[in-house]
């Protein structure tokens, strides 16, 4: 049963985490959840 919990709270948030990663890829960002805020070289273009 605490298995089951945990499992779920994991997949809860794996979850959440996909969604916002898909959410940022369809607004076109290109370093998702960058601490520069889309200013590092990697984001620039
Ligand atoms: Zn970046």
């Amino acid at each position: 049963m605490v298995d089951f919990i945990a499992l779920a709270v994991l997949a809860a948030m794996l979850g959440s985490a996909i969604t916002y990663i898909v959410k940022a890829k369809k607004k076109g960002v290109k370093c998702i959840g960058c601490p520069a805020g889309g200013k590092c070289s990697g984001c620039k273009k």
